[in-house]
C-alpha cells in the first residue's frame, strides 16, 4: 500500500515513522522544514513518554519546567479593547505550582519537530519537500498536486494542521465557531524556568508565558466568533508585557495562528476517517480547549492512524480509537470551559491554589496532561478546603458550572 502523508509536523511525523518502521511505502509532503511553529512549544510528560522510542527529547533544544504561576489580575473584568492598570497587574493574586521533573518541557518545535522528522526519515519514509496544492479521492486510490507535478497514493493522511488542505477536500473545513484564535509574541533575548498563567476574564481563559530555550513565547486565545480581533487581543498582551515587565529589553516578534477549539458536540462527532483518506492532529480538531495541549494527541492520532492502517477496515478501526481516545475526553473538556474560566470560578481557584497542597497537586497534573476530566471535578472539590467546596456548590452567584 502507498501512503501519502501531507504535514510533517508531530502528527504526520509519528504517522510516518511507525508506517515506515512496519514496511509500508510512505511519503510525507511538507516543504516547510526546518521552520518554527506558531506554539507555546508546552510538550507533556505524556507525549514525551509516546516518542521516548523514536527519539531523544533531551537533544533538542527545550527548557524544563519547575514551576507553574497562576496569576489572576485585579483587572480581571477588563475587555480585550480596554487598557490595563499597571498596578492591579502587578498587585494581582498570585500562586505557584511545583512541577514533577519530567513533567512539562518547553521545546523549540523546530528541533522537536525535526527530530521526529529525521526519524522517520531514517525508518524508511521518503519527504517530498513540497506544499501539497490540491488533493483528489477517487474510487482507486488518491491524486495529490504539487508544484512538480501528481503523485498518486492509495491513501492519504491529512496531517496538514489548523487550516489543512486535506481536510477541505476530503470533509468539510471548520466552521469559524470551530476556531479559536491564538496571537502574541515571541519575546526574543529572554527566558525563564516556569510558565505563568495569567487569568482574564474577557476573552474567558489566560495570557501565558511559556519559556522556549532563547525566547518567552507570550500568547491569548479567543473563540475566533468571540468578536475580539486579532489586532485587540495581541494589543492586550503586549499591555501585559510592559506592565509586568516579563521581556523586559527583549525583542517582540509577533504571531497569530488558529488553534481548532470545538464545542463538546463536535468532539463526540468527529470526522477523521473515509474510504481512502484519515485525519490526524490539528487537522481533526484534536486540541485540548482549556489547556490547549495539541502535541500530545496529534503524536497519539498519528500513531493510531498509522497503526488502523496496518489492519482490516482501517477506517472504522480509526475512527473508534479516535472517538475512544480522545474524542470523549475532549468532550468533557469543552463542557467544563465555561465552568473554568468563569470570575467566580476563578476566584475560587485562586484561593484555593494558595491554600490547598491537594489542589496544587491537581493544577499540577492537568498541566502534564495527567489528570483526565472526568474526575477533574471530583478530585478538585476533594481537595477543597471545607469552605472553599462549600463556597464552591452552594454559592448560586458564583457556582461554577462544572
Ligand atoms: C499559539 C499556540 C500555542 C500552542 N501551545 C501549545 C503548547 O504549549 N502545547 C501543546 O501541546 N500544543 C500547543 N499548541 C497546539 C499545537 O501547536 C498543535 O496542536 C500541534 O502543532 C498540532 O500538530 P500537527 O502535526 O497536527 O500540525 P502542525 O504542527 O500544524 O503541522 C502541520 C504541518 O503541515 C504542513 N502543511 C500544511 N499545509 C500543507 C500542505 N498543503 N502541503 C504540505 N504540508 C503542509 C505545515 O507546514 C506543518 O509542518 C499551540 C498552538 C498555538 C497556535
Amino acid at each position: 500500500m502507498d501512503i501519502a502523508i501531507v504535514g510533517a509536523g508531530p502528527a504526520g511525523a509519528r504517522a510516518a515513522w511507525v508506517l515506515a518502521r512496519q514496511g509500508a511505502r510512505v511519503t510525507i509532503f511538507d516543504a516547510s522544514h526546518p521552520r518554527e511553529k506558531p506554539c507555546g512549544g508546552g510538550v507533556t510528560g505524556r507525549a514525551l513518554a509516546l516518542v521516548a522510542d523514536a527519539i531523544d527529547a533531551t537533544s533538542c533544544a527545550r527548557t524544563p519546567i519547575h514551576r507553574a504561576r497562576f496569576i489572576r489580575l485585579r483587572a480581571c473584568g477588563a475587555s480585550a479593547g480596554q487598557a490595563l492598570d499597571p498596578i492591579a497587574l502587578t498587585t494581582g493574586e498570585s500562586a505557584t505550582v511545583d512541577l514533577d521533573r519530567g513533567a512539562l518541557v518547553v521545546a523549540s518545535r523546530a528541533e522537536f519537530d525535526a527530530a521526529l522528522l529525521h526519524a522517520a526519515q531514517q525508518a524508511g519514509a521518503v519527504l517530498e519537500s513540497a506544499r501539497v496544492t490540491d488533493v483528489r479521492v477517487d474510487a482507486d486510490g488518491v491524486t495529490l498536486e504539487t508544484r512538480r507535478g501528481h503523485r498518486r497514493a492509495d491513501v492519504v493522511i491529512g496531517a496538514d494542521g489548523a487550516n489543512s488542505l486535506v481536510r477541505r477536500r476530503v470533509a468539510r473545513p471548520f466552521r469559524r465557531d470551530q476556531l479559536s484564535i491564538a496571537t502574541g509574541f515571541f519575546a526574543h533575548g529572554v527566558t525563564s524556568t516556569e510558565i505563568v498563567i495569567a487569568f482574564v476574564a474577557d476573552p474567558p481563559g489566560y495570557i501565558w508565558s511559556f519559556p522556549r530555550p532563547g525566547h518567552l513565547a507570550i500568547g491569548i486565545c479567543a473563540e475566533a466568533t468571540a468578536g475580539h480581533s486579532s489586532e485587540a487581543l495581541r494589543a492586550r498582551t503586549a499591555e501585559w508585557i510592559r506592565a509586568t515587565g516579563i521581556a523586559r529589553g527583549a525583542r517582540l516578534e509577533p504571531y497569530a495562528w488558529p488553534i481548532p477549539s470545538l464545542a463538546a458536540r463536535d468532539a463526540n462527532e468527529l470526522t477523521v476517517s473515509g474510504s481512502r483518506w484519515l485525519l490526524t492532529g490539528d487537522a481533526a480538531g484534536l486540541v485540548d480547549p482549556i489547556t490547549r495541549e495539541g502535541i500530545y494527541f496529534a503524536l497519539a492520532s498519528g500513531q493510531w492512524a498509522a497503526e488502523s492502517l496496518l489492519r482490516d477496515r482501517f477506517a472504522s478501526t480509526y475512527a473508534s480509537r479516535v472517538a475512544a481516545e480522545a474524542g470523549r475526553e475532549l468532550g468533557r473538556a469543552a463542557r467544563f470551559k465555561a465552568g473554568f474560566f468563569r470570575p467566580a470560578f476563578i476566584n475560587v481557584l485562586m484561593r484555593a491554589l494558595q491554600q490547598s497542597a491537594g489542589v496544587r497537586a491537581v493544577m499540577a497534573d492537568l498541566i502534564a496532561g495527567q489528570q483526565g476530566y472526568a474526575d477533574l471535578k471530583w478530585r478538585l472539590l476533594k481537595t477543597f478546603e471545607i469552605g472553599l467546596a462549600w463556597r464552591a456548590l452552594t454559592s448560586s452567584s458564583s457556582r461554577p458550572a462544572l
